[in-house]
């Protein structure tokens, strides 16, 4: 099969064309025209075989993931999907996988609204890149620098469970099979928070999405915005949804529980800020976009992250959290 044959096969797909899309695949350019006087908010995220994930991944987990993690971006900057490009390197034409993988990430762009208007394909070791575009008010974008002393700090759903699979992967450590099952679902197929990063506008003073980890992600924010913060253990913790499942993590300290949630990573969460006067607006984002938030802490002056145990003792430990060329 050659490459034209592939797209056309695979990626290339016959329905009316949405609003946003001028001019789909096929031509030299795709077309896109957000709304008038909108401005395009645009992210690239790669994922790399051996790197971002494993060989033996499902290829519609995949194909999920591929362009959840882009998603996540556009939700952190309160971004409406428009479209996306789809760049591949491939081994091989495996047609089972390609059908697989195309199945995860259409379901999720169609989910969203977000269409497939181009992209690059080649052979090559395994390799997925996608650029997303989205369309945002005029200076309403959510961004990191808009944190600010006495504000709030929150975190949407929950935190850390994909941490805990990777650690299952990696054999350091054992769980039961269903909590494996739930932790491997939020490694694999974590989901965006594309309508409460749009509820959020106007409310939230700062927001980032939690990629690398908690505190690697709000690291950034606290920088951008010249602030420091305080977070509370007590509320942190709650949020590795594998405590929920029953004996799921015993024998698991609860600094390593608290170690997956602060510095795990590949949660896709967002990390939000907002003023306390907001509390009830981010109530009711919460509630329209029916995703779970979270108030872990407090924006504060001093530079640096406190963390807090349920006695306002301070806790000290390494939470690093992931950088590829640490
Ligand atoms: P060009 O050589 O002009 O860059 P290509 O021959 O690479 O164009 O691609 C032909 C068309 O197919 C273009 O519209 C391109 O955007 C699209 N395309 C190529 N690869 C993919 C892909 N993996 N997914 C979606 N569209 C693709
Ligand atoms: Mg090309």
């Amino acid at each position: 099969m050659g490459e034209f044959e592939l797209i056309d096969r695979f990626f290339r797909r016959d329905r009316p064309a949405s609003r946003q899309v001028a001019l789909g695949i096929g031509d030299d350019c795709a077309l896109l025209a957000p709304a008038p006087g909108m401005q395009l908010a645009v992210s690239s995220d790669m994922l790399l075989e051996g790197r971002h994930f494993l060989s033996t991944v499902d290829p519609a987990r995949l194909g999920h993931k591929a362009l959840a993690v882009n998603l996540s971006d556009l939700a952190a900057c309160g971004a409406r999907p428009l479209g996306f490009t789809l760049s591949l390197a491939l081994p091989a034409v495996d047609e089972s996988w390609l059908a697989g993988f195309a199945g995860g990430l259409f379901a999720l762009a169609d989910e969203h609204g977000c269409e497939l208007v181009g992209g690059d394909t080649t052979r090559g070791p395994l390799a997925i890149s996608i650029t997303v575009f989205g369309e945002v008010p005029p200076g309403q974008a959510l961004l990191r620098s808009g944190a600010r002393d006495g504000d709030d700090l929150y975190a949407s759903g929950t935190l850390g469970d994909a941490r805990l699979a990777l650690e299952v992967f990696r054999g350091g450590l054992a769980v039961p099979a269903p909590l494996f099952e739930l932790a491997r679902r939020r490694m694999e197929q974590p989901t965006p928070r594309v309508a409460l990063g749009q509820a959020l506008r106007g409310i939230a003073s700062s927001a980032v999405d939690v990629s690398d980890g908690l505190l690697g992600d709000l690291g950034h924010v606290l920088r951008r915005s010249q602030v420091g913060a305080t977070i509370w253990a007590a509320s942190a913790l709650p949020l590795l949804a594998a405590r929920e499942q029953a004996d799921g993590v015993a024998g698991l300290p609860e600094a390593t529980q608290l170690e997956f949630v602060l510095a795990g990573g590949d949660d896709y969460e967002l990390v939000f800020t907002a003023p306390a006067a907001q509390r009830e607006a981010v109530a009711a984002a919460a509630a329209a976009s029916a995703t779970p938030v979270t108030r872990i802490g407090r924006i504060e002056a001093q530079p640096g992250v406190r963390l807090l145990d349920g006695e306002d003792r301070e806790l000290r430990g390494r939470f690093a959290s992931f950088d590829h060329f640490a």
